[in-house]
């Protein structure tokens, strides 16, 4: 069976139109293309008014908001915590992070596979593929918004034998004998 859109004028079979219950045949006057062209449009000329309603719609809707948050959220909570943890054990991809540590680290696309990053162990300098997670934390280091500089290790091996690892508290010792022997020589403090 087909239909006339009312927009376009042409004949389209009906499953080219939405469905409309409240019609008399069933389905919308104008067919889906027209409907999605209308909406293109619509957002286009009306970002503003669509940015204001929305705005508005947070405003007054808070606790329905955050009800309809939870009940996803407990319904869908497995899903998450597993896609979660998926996402951040996997290998980090180049396009994701490469350009947020180049400053910062030697990166390069893993030569097998071009989507994934990689980067050079600490100590033994070789490259690897580290998780998302360990980029993350990287980044979050960098940023000074956790303590430590969780550099990259290809292995916790590499990890316990890496000298710069253990500069950070070897410094602080040098700099408390230091102030010691200053303090003996009254020179400061
Ligand atoms: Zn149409
Ligand atoms: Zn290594």
């Amino acid at each position: 069976m087909c239909k006339l859109c009312k927009k376009c004028g042409l004949e389209k079979e009906l499953s080219k139109f939405h469905r409309d219950k409240t019609r008399v045949d069933g389905v919308y006057p104008q067919c889906k293309i027209c409907v999605k062209e209308y909406g293109k449009e619509y957002r286009k000329t009306n970002i503003k008014k669509i940015r204001e309603s929305k705005k508005e719609y947070r405003k007054t809707n808070v606790e329905k908001i955050k009800e309809h948050k939870k009940k996803y959220y407990k319904s869908n909570a497995e899903k998450i915590i597993d896609k979660t943890k998926e996402y951040r054990n996997s290998f980090a991809l180049y396009n994701t992070f490469a350009h947020q540590i180049s400053y910062a680290e030697e990166v390069r696309q893993d030569p097998e596979n071009e989507q994934l990053l990689q980067v050079k162990c600490t100590y033994c300098k070789e490259w690897f593929n580290p998780t998302s997670q360990s980029v993350i934390t990287r980044i979050m280091a960098l940023e000074g918004k956790i303590k430590g500089e969780l550099k990259f290790y290809c292995s916790n091996g590499c990890k316990k034998l890496c000298p710069i690892h253990w500069q950070k508290n070897i410094l602080k010792i040098k700099n408390l004998m230091f102030r010691d022997l200053y303090k003996k020589s009254g020179l400061i403090w």
